[in-house]
């Protein structure tokens, strides 16, 4: 039976040490801000954009939370980026994805300053973490390589199969994992015999989008396992429904050597590692200006 990776105790553990470390940071004279834009009412967004903000202030950070109708122009919004990036005590900006059809989400992204990116989305931050250098790293993926990262200490030499190639997830994802010295595929929607190729893996990330696509032939095993996406299967009675992820983690389970599991994997880690950049931010940003 797969050892369980549990992203909500790793990411517990994380918020423990981030509120700590905030604390001397607010001694100091800095207390972090984070800032999150959201546009619209989606309704999945606003549920993100809320547990941001309440973990943002249980670590001890200032919360500024900017709700747009979705009525909003693009000009509007980048002024209001302008605004953040010239505001001494917000050191880390989001803007909540997707942005209504009528807004250049890459445009927008591209208007934060790197140094406030704490999604690391802004090209600046995507080339240094191409070229090697340090920057901000998109916290999905990065939440995937703390993880990894404690439940094997050297990952160099292993095959790494990356299911995804979406610019938040899957193409970070593969560049960390090469920087571990992992010899890495990237898989997507046209690859040839996908459950061959999984079979390779001596880590297998799944960042696709489809309930349970992966099954318990397709793992070697042994085989960690990161299951990153989260899909809601609707109930049958018209209740909730339940979250699944990429995986068919009921049966991969028997063969995976180690497994996140959805809901609790990789998803608690994505916000701590938000909070993670954001102290980071502020700490290079530094006190505000009186
Ligand atoms: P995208 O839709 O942007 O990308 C999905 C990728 O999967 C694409 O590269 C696509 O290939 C590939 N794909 C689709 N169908 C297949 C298939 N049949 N075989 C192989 N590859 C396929 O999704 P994201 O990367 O944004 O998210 C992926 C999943 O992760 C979603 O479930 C999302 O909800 C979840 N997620 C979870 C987060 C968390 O905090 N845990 C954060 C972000 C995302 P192609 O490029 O060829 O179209």
């Amino acid at each position: 039976m797969a050892e369980l990776i549990d992203g909500k105790a790793h990411a517990k553990d994380l918020r423990e040490t981030i509120a700590t470390d905030t604390a001397e940071l607010v001694a100091a004279g800095t207390t972090p801000g984070l800032a999150v834009v959201i546009v619209g009412s989606d309704p999945a967004s606003q549920v993100y954009v809320r547990s941001k903000g309440k973990m943002a202030k249980e670590v001890g950070f200032n919360s500024f939370t900017h709700e747009l109708p979705e009525t909003t122009s693009q000009d509007e919004l980048l002024a209001l980026v302008e605004q953040l990036n010239n505001d001494d005590a917000v050191h880390g900006i989001l803007v909540q994805l997707p942005l209504p059809k009528h807004i250049d989400e890459q445009r927008v992204i591209n208007a934060i300053s790197p140094d406030k990116d704490v999604d690391g989305f802004h090209i600046k931050n995507v080339g240094k973490l191409v070229i090697g250098e340090e920057g901000f790293v998109p916290c999905t993926p990065l939440g995937c390589w703390l993880m990894l990262k404690e439940h094997v200490a050297d990952l160099s030499g292993m095959n790494a199969v990356v299911v995804g190639r979406s610019n938040i997830v899957g193409k970070p994802m593969a560049l960390l994992l090469l920087a571990e010295s992992c010899t890495v595929t990237i898989a997507h929607s046209r690859t040839r015999d996908l459950p061959a190729l999984c079979r390779t893996a001596d880590i297998l990330v799944a960042a696709v989008g489809r309930p349970e696509m992966i099954k318990a032939d397709w793992i070697k095993p042994g085989a960690i396992v990161i299951d990153v996406g989260i899909n809601r299967i609707d109930a049958e009675d018209g209740g909730r429904g339940r979250l699944v992820g990429d995986v068919d983690f009921a049966a991969a389970e028997a063969v995976a050597g180690a497994i996140t599991p959805v809901p609790g994997g990789v998803g608690p880690m994505t916000i701590a590692c938000l909070l993670r950049n954001t102290l980071q931010a502020a700490r290079h940003i530094g006190q505000p200006k009186a």
